[in-house]
């Protein structure tokens, strides 16, 4: 198990609103193994899921740790995990992170909390952010020494820096 992969699809999941089955298996990407389970109980199940994720994220960027684990705490409670032992091939036997009989749903939660938990145990509670950026308001993951992240993405710092140079362009013209 790869925990800072998990924690970055639980952003990426705030980060993709979900209105269908079809999204579910966008968000799941190559991984059709569980894209293959997707079925429309699982489209609801998510969509609450998320409305826990977006308050998770909201409180982490207002940086309210206690809220964080709150909230993470009772989505760890409403969508437990049932690790298993599994091995595809007798010889690696590996922790999988939900047993055989899970939904693509039960699947993504499990995945996407534990990640979260690890990333609060090793990080701390207030390690998501929302980006900074005009008419964007992406959630990231912010491991840096002094938590400065600011923008989700180089697309939106770059595009933040261009128009902060052209303000200081137009302000430097009128000034003439
Ligand atoms: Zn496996
Ligand atoms: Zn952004």
């Amino acid at each position: 198990m790869d925990f800072a992969a998990y924690a970055q699809r639980a952003v990426d999941l705030v980060n993709t609103p979900i209105e269908s089955a079809d999204d579910v298996r966008t968000y799941l990407g190559h991984r059709t193994w569980v894209a293959d389970l997707v079925r429309d109980d699982d489209v609801t199940v998510l969509q609450g899921f998320r409305a826990g994720l977006e308050e998770m994220a909201d409180a982490s960027a207002a940086t309210d740790g206690a809220a964080v684990v709150a909230t993470l705490n009772g989505l760890l409670a409403k969508h437990p995990i049932r690790p298993m032992i599994s091995g595809h091939d007798e010889s690696s036997w590996h922790l999988h992170i939900q047993d055989d009989s899970a939904s693509a749903s039960e699947t993504i939660c499990a995945e996407t909390l534990f990640g979260l938990a690890m990333l609060v145990s090793e990080h701390g509670a207030t390690r998501i952010g929302r980006c900074a950026a005009t008419d964007c308001d992406n959630a990231f993951i912010d491991t840096s020494a002094n938590r400065s992240r600011r923008f989700c993405s180089t697309r939106c710092s770059t595009r933040m820096n261009v128009a902060a140079l052209r303000r200081r362009q137009q302000a430097a013209k009128e000034v003439r």
